[in-house]
Parts: structure tokens; C-alpha cells; sequence
């Protein structure tokens, strides 16, 4: 086949233990998965259908030492969270045989422009431009099911400048990952080389250009980065 010009780079998560890489397909991210950053937000905490967005698959970021800072935001906040690795093809699938579909996990920030969100939300608009920027979604190397296993409870942290921000864990989670994959599967059929973001615990907040930020999940993975000058 002759492309009218080079397609562009896959994007990938180095594989711990691996010289091989995962090759991400898209992105997909739940909303409002834990009870504490429901409130936090405004919202009900009873047990409603998940619901997700999208990024696209090249927001997510792995390399280097700084994350460009996003354009057109004066409030640009961190969401810790888990990262699932779908490694099996699967539509409609049954919770009891969704972990079947996943390859593994890693850690994840998904970064938010919470003013052009608080505006989308307002007005009844779309949330692309407030979630799926470049560089939006820094991760870190992806650890296989077959290492660690399918963590039901695990601390996650994210630290700016030393500070702890946010201290969860996975098992105050609303939806669990096997609900997440079959719920999901319902819309869309999951592909190998999806990835899905599945909420973040309360404590939410600000990031400035320069602040230094370091999430973790313990027995999964942790990312560090700096935020770039603002643009
Ligand atoms: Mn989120």
C-alpha cells in the first residue's frame, strides 16, 4: 500500500520485564468511579451505570522528564489512576471472564483542563478538549497479569512537589475492573491494545508550569514528571 505520506508512529508502553512493547490501539476512560472524588466533584455517589470518554491513543506519554504544558487552560488538574491493558479481543463480555481479557496494568495520570470541563458541562458540550489533549495521559510502563496477578486493593498516590495530593486505593473503587471491561464491551468491542483508565480517588487539584509530580500504585507502577513551562 502507498500512503500519500508516513503514517504516524505507533503509540507504546515498554512492557516491564520485556524488551517487546504494547501497542495502544485507544484510550478509553471511566467517569466518577469513586465515591470521595464523586462528592468532591458535586455529584450523587449511588451506584449509576459507569460512563466513559476518550482520548486518542497518542495523548498518551511515557518518555522524557517534562510534560509540555497544555495551551488554553488556567486550571489544569491531575486525576491518579488505575491503567487496564486489554490483551484479548472481547465484545459483550461477562464480568466472571473479563480479567480473561486483560493483559495488565500500570499506573496513570489523567491530566484535565477543569475549566474548558466545568464550561463543557455547563453548556451540554463534549468533553474532548478538556480531557484527550497532547500529553494528556502520562503512564507508566505497563506490568503483565502474569507477574502481579489482578490487584483488588492497592494504594494510589500522587505527590506535587513532595505534597501528597491524593491517597486512595483501588479497592474504594465504585465499579471493579471486571464490571469496567464487560461494561465497556457492551458499546464497543474491546481490541488488543485498548487501554482503560478507570477513575481517580478524591483530592484532585492544580498543577502549575514547574511543579514536580510523582504517582504511584503500589505493586503496579509509579510515573514522574515535571510540568513544563506554560506555552
Ligand atoms: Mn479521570
Amino acid at each position: 500500500m502507498k500512503f500519500a505520506f508516513d503514517p504516524a508512529a505507533l503509540s507504546v508502553l515498554p512492557i516491564v520485564g520485556s524488551d517487546s512493547f504494547f501497542p495502544i490501539r485507544r484510550v478509553f476512560c471511566v467517569g466518577r468511579n469513586y465515591a470521595d472524588h464523586v462528592v468532591e466533584m458535586g455529584g450523587d455517589p449511588d451506584r449509576e451505570e459507569p460512563f466513559f470518554f476518550t482520548k486518542p491513543a497518542d495523548s498518551v506519554w511515557t518518555q522524557g522528564t517534562n510534560v509540555p504544558f497544555p495551551t488554553r487552560t488556567e486550571n489544569l488538574h491531575h486525576e491518579a489512576e488505575l491503567v487496564v491493558a486489554v490483551g484479548v479481543e472481547g465484545a459483550d463480555i461477562e464480568p466472571a471472564e473479563a480479567l480473561d481479557h486483560v493483559m495488565g496494568y500500570a499506573a496513570g495520570v489523567d491530566l484535565t483542563r477543569r475549566d474548558l470541563q466545568a464550561e463543557a458541562k455547563k453548556r451540554g458540550r463534549p468533553w474532548d478538549m478538556a480531557k484527550g489533549f497532547d500529553h494528556s495521559a502520562p503512564m507508566s510502563p505497563l506490568q503483565r497479569a502474569t507477574e502481579i496477578g489482578h490487584p483488588e486493593s492497592g494504594r494510589v498516590r500522587l505527590n506535587v512537589n513532595g505534597q501528597i495530593r491524593q491517597d486512595g486505593d483501588l479497592a474504594q473503587q465504585v465499579w471493579k475492573v471486571p464490571e469496567i471491561v464487560g461494561n465497556l464491551s457492551t458499546y464497543v468491542r474491546l481490541m488488543p491494545g485498548d487501554l482503560i483508565m478507570t477513575g481517580t480517588p478524591a483530592g484532585v487539584g492544580p498543577l502549575q508550569a514547574g511543579d514536580s509530580v510523582t504517582m504511584s500504585i503500589d505493586g503496579i507502577g509509579e510515573i514522574a514528571f515535571v510540568m513544563g513551562p506554560k506555552p
